[in-house]
């Protein structure tokens, strides 16, 4: 027989640190998505809370910015191992929060261990510049300094990976941390800190409160968002949330870092390889039930090989395995929640209104999982790219859509108000070289002959527009997390001034 998620979890709890987790109650029902039932109820946080954590957190950070980078990259480093050695528990939390198939919920933790990895290097690489002055017996340089308390807001869909981006850039940074998990997920986020607080335990002066959590909804969000004493608010979910935070952070002058929702496209030229192309969409638009913010949404597929990969995509989608995530084989598990359905079937009937052709999107397994929302994914043969198609849905839902030239690919895969991820198929260097042009896609990522979606944590990770143009984990990433101060130092016995400015008395 096998076991329900919430037996699952009793079974892993305790190397997780959530043994008493829910045992007191709480407004919040924290459910899976694989049966709908009940995985623990935890209190939310009241405004007061918040307050509170952020003094304890702001006393964390005067401590923690006095400790060198490199010391601070070892807590970071030994949090790294103590992911690795509870990487089997964490990613079967991840699956039983999102429902997300175990091998996706391995992968989240392993881009833990890799961003954990990425950010002890960094912590003996925080380079600031030195710059020629136009004075004489001048220097001039920067410094690099932390910013303070860092809040971290995080969506349902990477409950781990996200915070951890942030997290382990902004300490080696120097940074003390807030994180709001999504109120959808914040088991993972207990467990988080349960490990991260044994790796502090390993390492030793590290001083307490260095990471906090505030359980709740979007009241908590905003109750950080204003907050006078957080000068940076990553926020990672949906445009409509960035659109709510980020005047509350500009409101007070903070800077935020935003990484909101995708709709990503990949264009298919005549010459590409159609075989890998099949293999790229499938994961791209499939994996992960479509609740990637790089998931594929638009596919813009020149006309003379439209039906031969319509046809083949046809196929391929009718043979997906859809059922339990921890079950092996399973390749797509269920939707978040019933919201997520019913934005998915509106969706679709938008589409069909449209002129679109459906091909799947049914819910299944409805009998065994009343409370649980399985769905085969959808395919939609659109004639343009029409409203719906230009929206994010948090859904496996694919737009098809023909091209002639590639010019009116380059402008339908442009037309849409998000700017995260992209990629286009085709073995002509041309073709290639001008969609990673500056006439090419506008997006944050922009991919040849993989999908859009799967990015490792060595790049820059964000994107434009609607997405909210922040930039996480690889790359130059790090100076979101820091103040420059530009230092101007003169080791000479005279004062002149820059630009030949004369102002002597007498
Ligand atoms: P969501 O916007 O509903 O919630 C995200 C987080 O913001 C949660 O913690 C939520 O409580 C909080 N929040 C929501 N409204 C708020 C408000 N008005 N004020 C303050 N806080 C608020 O998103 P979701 O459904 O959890 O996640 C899916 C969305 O996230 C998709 O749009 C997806 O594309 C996006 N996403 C983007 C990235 C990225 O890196 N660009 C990564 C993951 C998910």
């Amino acid at each position: 027989m096998p076991k329900t998620p919430s037996e699952i979890l009793s079974a892993i709890a305790a190397k997780l640190g959530l043994d008493r987790v829910g045992s007191a109650g709480g407004d919040l029902d924290v459910t899976s998505p694989i049966d709908g039932k009940t995985l623990a109820r935890l209190p939310s946080s009241s405004t007061d809370a918040v307050a509170a954590a952020v003094e304890r957190v702001e006393t964390a950070f005067r401590a923690w910015r006095r400790v060198p980078a490199p010391q601070r990259g070892a807590l970071v480093r030994v949090f790294g191992e103590v992911l690795r050695e509870r990487k089997q528990e964490l990613g079967t939390l991840v699956s039983l929060e999102t429902g997300k198939i175990l091998t996706e919920g391995l992968g989240e933790v392993q881009e833990m261990i890799d961003i954990c990895d990425f950010a002890v290097g960094l912590s003996r690489q925080l380079y600031g510049l030195t710059i020629a002055s136009e004075r004489p017996g001048h220097r001039m340089m920067e410094t690099w300094h932390p910013l303070g308390v860092c809040a971290i807001l995080t969506a349902f869909n990477f409950p781990v990976a996200v915070w951890s981006w942030n997290a382990a850039i902004a300490l080696v940074c120097g940074n003390a941390l807030v994180w709001k998990p999504s109120e959808k997920a914040p088991l993972t986020a207990l467990a988080c800190r349960h490990l991260l607080d044994e790796a502090a335990a390993r390492v030793g002066g590290v001083p307490e409160h260095l990471c906090e959590i505030v359980i709740g909804g979007p009241q908590i969000g905003a109750a950080l968002a204003q907050h006078p004493k957080i000068p940076l608010v990553s926020a990672t979910g949906s445009c409509r949330m960035g659109r709510a935070v980020a005047p509350l952070v500009a409101g007070r002058f903070g800077r935020t870092l935003l990484e909101l929702g995708g709709n990503n496209a990949m264009i298919v030229a005549p010459s590409a390889d159609l075989d890998l192309a099949v293999r790229a969409i499938l994961f791209a638009a499939v994996g992960t039930a479509g609740q990637r913010c790089t998931s594929l949404r638009r596919l813009i597929v020149h006309r003379s090989i439209e039906r031969k990969l319509v046809d083949r995509l046809v196929a391929a989608y009718g043979s997906v395995p859809v059922g339990d995530p921890l079950a092996e084989g399973t390749l797509v598990g269920p939707l978040i929640d019933k919201r997520a359905f019913t934005a998915m079937q509106a969706a679709l009937e938008a589409a069909k209104a449209e002129g679109g052709t459906v091909h799947g999107g049914a819910r299944v397994l409805a009998e065994r999982h009343p409370d649980a929302y399985y769905v085969t994914p959808a395919l939609v043969r659109m004639p343009q790219q029409t409203e719906i198609v230009r929206a994010e849905t948090f859904a496996p839902i694919l737009y098809v859509m023909p091209y002639d030239s590639l010019d009116e690919a380059i402008r339908v895969h442009n037309d849409v108000p998000q700017g995260l991820a992209s990629s286009i198929f085709t073995t002509d260097l041309r073709e290639a070289e001008r969609f990673m042009s500056a006439e090419g896609s506008d997006c944050g990522i922009v991919n040849v002959n993989i999908g859009p979606s799967g990015a490792e944590i060595g790049g820059a990770f964000g994107g434009e527009k609607e997405t909210g143009g922040g930039r996480e984990s690889g790359s130059d990433a790090w100076k979101a997390y820091m103040r420059r101060a530009t230092n101007t130092i003169n080791y000479s016995n005279e004062l002149p001034l820059a630009q030949g400015v004369k102002f002597e008395v007498g």
